[in-house]
């Protein structure tokens, strides 16, 4: 553990024995987002499980994610994984002619044996010729955090993108359709065109060359950025669209870029703005003075943390984050009040007694540690939920306030 300055705030810095899910998570948003495509893990019956579990009680006519079970012949290196993975997709994608895009993604175990899925695809590439495309990304989650899954997502399909040289707009992070069609409309009327990635067909790849801007809807592809900057893009900076204040900080990053007037901004977004501003006014009530504690999970503590103090007026003890990418996050963090404790990693029995100690109203944390939280009185919200809502932008940002206020109108209720 070792405390520095970082910029204008301190992060205390830890790496110790941490809580996380893996990024196979990210498949959950992912095959809603990407309409086309097919994620195959290849994994253990605890991947099946994960999946399934994070899916949550889904019955699928023709589900578009599924686990190639390696059982202890592949483990032990007594049969040939590749020959059976083959033969796997082979009849996927004979049976499913919906599906363009396969996405081969490894875990734990598909590592530990050093099967190769990126020559996997290559390979079947090469032999399928079917119109199908075959990548391959890391879901396994040892030493990451679940919303990486998305980013190697994203960064394993960067480079296919096709290329263009003019000036384009470019939304990076998967959004669910409606907050884009909303973000869409937005930029329409400011008469900027702007496409997203990732599409919702694998036909429909967004262009990208040395003409793109981009702007990140979310704040954990730092991966995804780093393949779009290799093909020319540059990154717009901006807060994440989170509330009012983030959403018009994001909106006024593309309007300065393509040389809109401030004027047109205000009259585009000034009607978003005023429901905005009177859906948060019931949770500001119950919120306004509250502490709040977040265990490093999701990576978008920075962006919600500034939006909770700023906008409900909380109060904030800690703000742990798994990675805290400087730049990405520059101008979040000059929104965040000064003297806030910023962790970077997790030594999970330290900041559990920092938490104890503290005491906050509501801390925010993984699944694993909500429940021995929750027995010691600590009220808890799951950081996995505020990856599975929708919460970007002017029309979501009640719900997003909702999801913090709910869990302490509930205490409430028990308490009495
Ligand atoms: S942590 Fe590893 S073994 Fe566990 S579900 Fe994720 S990829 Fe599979």
């Amino acid at each position: 553990m070792s405390g520095e300055a970082r910029g204008a705030l301190p992060v205390l810095r830890e790496r110790g024995q941490h809580e996380v899910f893996c990024g196979l998570t990210g498949i959950v948003w992912l095959h809603r987002k990407i309409q086309d495509a097919f994620f195959l893990v290849v994994g253990s019956r605890t991947c099946a499980h994960l999946l399934q579990s994070a899916a949550g009680v889904m019955i699928f006519a023709e589900p578009r994610f599924a686990t190639a079970i390696l059982d202890e012949r592949d483990l032990a290196g007594l049969a040939d994984a590749n020959d059976e993975l083959d033969r796997v997709v082979e009849r996927l994608i004979a049976r499913r002619p919906d599906i363009k895009m396969l996405f081969l993604v490894s875990s734990c175990p598909s590592e530990v044996i050093k099967l190769d899925l990126s020559r996997a695809a290559a390979r079947l590439n090469e032999r399928l010729r079917s119109g199908v495309r075959v990548l391959s990304y890391s879901g396994s989650g040892i030493e990451t955090t679940f919303t990486q899954g998305e980013d190697a997502c994203l960064a394993a399909l960067a480079p296919l993108l096709p290329r263009e040289e003019s000036r384009s707009l470019l939304v990076v992070g998967s959004l669910p359709d409606v907050v884009e069609d909303q973000f869409a409309r937005i930029f329409g009327e400011l008469g900027v065109a702007v496409r997203f990635f990732p599409a919702r067909r694998s036909d429909a790849l967004p262009p990208v060359g040395p003409g793109t801007a981009y702007l990140l809807a979310q704040p954990f592809l730092s991966a995804t950025a780093q393949a779009l900057e290799k093909r020319g893009a540059r990154r717009l900076a901006a807060p994440f669209p989170f509330g009012v204040e983030g959403t018009r900080g994001w909106i006024e990053a593309a309007a300065r870029w393509a040389g809109v007037s401030a004027e047109r901004v205000e009259a585009a977004v000034a009607p978003a703005e005023r429901r905005a501003r009177a859906a948060l006014e019931p949770a500001r009530e119950r919120l306004e003075g509250k502490t709040i504690f977040f265990f490093p999970d999701s990576q978008l503590e920075v962006p919600l943390a500034r939006f909770l103090s700023r906008e409900l007026g909380m109060k904030l003890v800690e703000v742990g984050t798994p990675f805290l990418h400087q730049e990405h996050l520059a101008t979040e963090l000059a929104l965040l009040p000064g003297g806030v404790r910023l962790s970077e990693g997790q030594d999970v029995e330290r900041q559990l007694d920092r938490c104890r100690a503290a005491r906050p109203d509501l801390a925010v944390c993984g699944l694993g540690l909500a429940n021995p939280l929750e027995r010691e009185g600590i009220t808890t919200k799951w950081s996995i939920e505020l990856v599975f809502s929708p919460v970007h932008g002017y029309e979501q940002a009640g719900d997003l306030a909702n999801l913090f206020a709910r869990p302490l109108v509930r205490a409430g209720r028990l308490s009495v």
